[in-house]
């Protein structure tokens, strides 16, 4: 998408902002700068398109005038051998084309193979914050292998609208096999020529060209005909500063926009009257391939790209529609951590869900187009962005259900499975219904190796589920509840005859797993027949079970089992709720709250953190692209009332509920000037939470929002002063400060997007989907400093022409209703204080536990399984080493499996990977096998250099704990 006056049209005057930046090094270090002032200036015309596949209308509607701009691309391709096309880097582009045109797709590729239309390399042009590091590969993979079916795809990594870049690409874009990246937003003030060298945390770096003007900086060249001398008189003496004599790239194009049919005649009577350049027509492929190289003396930019020196990066995207960043972030979490890695260990090969994964990931790439994941578009795409996210859900965890479920088949019936899916052995929670008698006064779970671990009982199931008075007679009404063998979402495992009453004995579980259903029901009904008349008392007792709450003890990637016992087990680190009702603490931490709600952290070292979680309301009369205060403001942070309850007391958890009434403004006033004076009764519900053994708190807020045009934000006063924040993004953790570069025109805030957590001051903030945060002064607080982050922001435009912190519209000022997120809204994450700097303090370890929770299933084993299970306890593919994170786990279609890992510190790590490895070879960025590694004792062990992404492919033996026959084993029990 382009606001008005971003890219603007080239035949108006360059803007008085967009002037060489002061203090510029003359031309003297400008490639190709040749003595010849009299030489023609060369100009790349690239005719392209920039396809916002949905935003201001629907997929649908945009679709319908993408199919009528290829169907003119290609005839125009066929009638002028000179023109040449660039489909704006993105494969969706010919996906849903074909679709309506698939008799095309023979056209598309003698065009693609003739090197005049560039396709690729993305499926999809994506935002690059907004989604984890691994859907940004995943993206690249998918485009680039459709992209083989017609040809080759264009190899540059064409970047042209996302709302800034990350650190990481061009690691990513290097690793796949691109040397160039073309952006345009977020670049920095001091980038002062047309090219630069881009450089990741590893020192990798790409040759970047930088769309000074945007992506349509030749839009409006042959708007006028009869006046092509003075519009490209007016080009060459803009490109003039960014391009010295090199060649000028000029980007034909913008969004939906189709060149116009006589485009060849049009140049060629430009070349005639504009002496001063040649104008020739090429894929944006083509003018890369003939630009100047860059060397390692040439200035570089290292990391991410965030500035809105030249461009609006607009980043009030990042709390735009909550809703969904948090589908996203379950999606991805799902996909990437459970589903494929589960797959790839437990199932065997041949059983690899490859065409479920590639529909699941197909819909995750689909909803990080920029406008998608943004929400910045009208309602009917965010309901269809909502569905997509729904259905990768659905798919990743019917996945990691039926990896798990295999797993269940080598646990006894009664026990319960639990899957780790980490790389490392590690405590998790666990709360599950397992079956307990009546008379046991206390319970423990005995693992596989007879340790026991002690439980807390969250509640007890009412045994009685039925209990009437039937005639004989009536026996076909009684079965007419039945559906074969399931009753009251039961199974129903025998029956107890006792004078005239019979007794169903039913569970959650079929036990024993096969049962003759018909006979049973025979001899009861011939029972209550012979005597047709009298009154039959029929009862349905479901098998004793109890909810009950563990911390238990898993392998690596692997699996345990436990089962319920008699007695009492050992809790480790158990939590205690004190006796005033406001404490919990575990001998790691302690939690208080305050008389105002706020919470005081303090951990066993003696780090604290008070006044935290005050929950800030304020008014926000800007648009989905930018926040933007009314002119008077009114800030609702002090609660009138509070109230705090018990909701567990521990030992393996403990809960309060803390329950803030506000009164907040209903909306904003006409005009934007101040929140209305009318106020909505809001009750805020913080669920404080500590779990036996955790070093963080669990915090869920939630609320039914019934006020318009506001921004609500919890605000976490830090431990220490700091000026700097640290947040896990895209496989990197960047640091950030608390201002950021401006100079177009939007209000350089500096609210940013974490993906995984963000750290400050001796605290991290670890959660569950992308949020945006903002390291503020805090007068007052011990640190002077604190986090805020975004629980939720309304607004009702796509674009506010008037937008106090913005000068000019990023899009039509379009209502969006919904994005005023009425409604109930919980978020949830964690809050970790600790010593020392996010490396040593154990952030990257905690946020792993945070936000991968164990799987369980019951034991599905056959009559043959014993307790204890064979296998159970032990590591399957382990990981070891700090600050690195294992980003993938898949396996490829040639039954290697395939490892990502990152380093995210900015030192050398030692990675270990060890698990019946036999082979191991390096992969690309897109999965082509690389040099093969040494592997010993079953392991792998690679040095990974500072923000190092690094893939691996591995062969395991069949000795591995990842059961190659697993789902044979499971597979008659899978719908128990
Ligand atoms: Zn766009």
């Amino acid at each position: 998408m382009v606001g008005i006056g971003e890219a603007r049209d080239a035949s108006a005057p360059p803007a008085t902002s967009f002037v060489v930046p002061a203090g510029r090094p003359g031309t003297g270090r400008l490639k190709g700068m040749s003595a010849d002032a009299t030489a023609r200036t060369t100009i790349h015309l690239v005719p392209h398109t920039h396809w916002d596949r949905e935003w201001y209308r629907p997929f649908q509607s945009f679709r319908m005038q993408l199919v009528d701009l290829v169907d003119r691309v290609l005839d125009m391709l066929e009638a002028e051998p000179d023109f040449a096309f660039t489909l704006d880097g993105q494969l969706a582009t010919i996906d849903d084309y074909l679709e309506i045109r698939p008799e095309q797709a023979e056209r598309l590729k003698r065009h693609v193979a003739s090197g005049r239309l560039a396709i690729g390399p993305w499926q999809i042009l994506m935002d690059e914050f907004l989604v984890s590091g691994e859907t940004l590969v995943r993206n690249l993979e998918a485009g680039w292998t459709r992209a083989l079916d017609f040809g080759e795809p264009m190899k540059v990594g064409y970047l042209p609208d996302m709302f800034g870049h990350v650190a990481q690409m061009p690691q990513i874009l290097r690793r796949a096999g691109l040397a160039d990246a073309v952006v345009w937003r977020g670049v920095p003030a001091s980038v002062d020529h047309h090219a630069f060298r881009w450089e990741s945390p590893d020192g990798s770096w790409v040759r970047a060209e930088y769309l000074a003007d945007g992506y349509g900086n030749a839009a409006g060249m042959f708007a006028v005909p009869d006046r092509l001398d003075a519009a490209a008189a007016r080009f060459v003496e803009w490109a003039r500063p960014w391009f010295g004599t090199d060649p000028v790239l000029a980007m034909y194009g913008t969004d939906h926009a189709a060149p116009v049919p006589e485009l060849a005649a049009l140049v060629g009577r430009l070349n005639e009257v504009h002496e001063a350049s040649h104008m020739r027509v090429s894929t944006l492929a083509q003018y890369v391939a003939e630009a100047t190289p860059l060397t390692e003396s040439d200035p570089c930019w290292r990391g991410e790209m965030r500035s809105g020196a030249r461009a609006n990066v607009l980043m009030g995207v990042a709390s735009a529609r909550i809703d969904i960043k948090r589908a996203a972030g379950r999606a991805e979490t799902l996909l990437e951590r459970y589903a494929e890695p589960l797959s790839a260990l437990h199932l065997s090969p041949e059983a690899w869900p490859d065409a479920f994964l590639r529909l699941a990931w197909s819909k995750v790439i689909e909803n990080s187009a920029h406008d998608s994941i943004c929400g910045c578009s009208v309602d009917p795409v965010v309901d269809q962005v909502l569905v997509r996210f729904a259905e990768a859900e659905q798919i990743a965890t019917g996945l990691a259900r039926r990896a798990t479920i295999a797993v269940a088949g080598f646990v006894p019936r009664g026990a319960l499975t639990i899957v780790n899916p980490s790389p490392h052995a590690r405590l998790g929670h666990v709360e599950a219904e397992l079956p307990v008698p009546e008379a046991w006064e206390s319970v423990a779970l005995e693992l596989p190796d007879g340790s026991r671990v002690g439980t807390q009982e969250l509640s007890r199931k009412e045994p009685i589920l039925f209990d009437h008075e039937l005639r004989g007679d009536e026996v076909d009404d009684l079965f007419r509840r039945f559906h074969g063998r399931e009753i009251f979402d039961h199974a129903w495992n025998g029956y107890r005859l006792d004078g005239r009453t019979i007794t169903f004995e039913l569970d959650t579980d079929p036990d024993p797993a096969w049962l003759d259903v018909d006979g049973l029901r025979t001899e009861v009904t011939a029972a209550m027949r012979a005597e047709p008349e009298a009154t039959w008392r029929i009862r349905m007792v479901a098998r004793s079970r109890r909810r009950l709450a563990a911390s238990v003890l898993a392998p690596a990637l692997g699996w345990t089992a436990v089962r319920a016992v008699e007695g009492r087990g050992v809790i480790t680190e158990p939590v205690e709720l004190a006796s005033d009702g406001r404490t919990l603490a575990n001998g790691l931490l302690s939690v208080t709250v305050g008389a105002d709600g706020t919470l005081r952290l303090e951990t066993a070292d003696g780090v604290l953190a008070e006044g935290v979680g005050r929950i800030v309301d304020g008014g926000d009369f800007g648009d989905s692209y930018n926040y933007g205060p009314p002119s008077s403001d009114t800030i609702v942070d002090a609660p009138e009332s509070v109230v705090v309850e018990t909701e567990l007391a521990g030992p393996v958890v403990a809960r309060l509920a803390v329950i803030r009434h506000y009164a907040w403004p209903v909306g904003v006033v006409a005009g934007g000037s101040a929140r209305t004076v009318e106020r909505e009764p809001t009750d805020v519900r913080m669920e404080v939470e500590l779990r036996a053994g955790e070093p963080f708190v669990r915090i869920g807020i939630s609320f039914d929002n019934r006020s318009d045009d506001h921004r609500v934000r919890f605000h976490a006063p830090v431990p220490r002063p700091s000026d700097t924040s640290h947040a896990e993004g895209q496989f990197a953790v960047v640091e950030r400060g608390m201002e950021c570069e401006g100079g177009y025109r939007e209000e350089p805030m500096a609210t940013y997007p974490a993906h995984g957590w963000v750290d400050a001051g001796g605290v991290a903030i670890l959660l569950e989907h992308l949020a945006e945060y903002e390291l503020l002064d805090a007068p007052g607080t011990n640190s002077g400093r604190e986090l805020a982050i975004t629980l939720l922001r309304s607004t009702g435009l796509i674009s506010r022409n008037e937008n106090p912190y913005r000068q000019d519209p990023a899009g039509p000022e379009i209502a969006i209703p919904n994005a005023q997120m009425r409604g109930r809204w919980r978020v949830s994450f964690a809050l970790h204080p600790h010593a020392g700097a996010w490396t040593d303090g154990g952030v990257v370890d905690a946020a792993e536990r945070h936000r991968h929770a164990f799987l369980t299933a019951p034991g599905a084993g056959s009559p043959a399984v014993e307790w204890p299970p064979e296998h159970a306890g032990a590591d399957s593919l382990r990981l070891d080493a700090s600050d690195v994170v294992m980003s993938s786990l898949r396996r490829r279609p040639d039954g290697w499996l395939e490892v990502r890992l990152v380093n995210l510190a900015g030192q050398r790590r030692l990675a270990v990977l060890t698990g019946a490895v036999e082979e191991a070879r390096t992969a690309s960025m897109r999965g082509e096998p690389g040099e093969p590694q040494s592997v010993t004792d079953g392991a792998l062990r690679v040095e990974l250099g500072p923000g190092e992404i690094r893939t691996f492919q591995l062969r395991r033996g069949a000795t591995a704990v990842g059961h190659t026959d697993l789902l044979d084993a499971a597979g008659p029990r899978q719908n128990a």
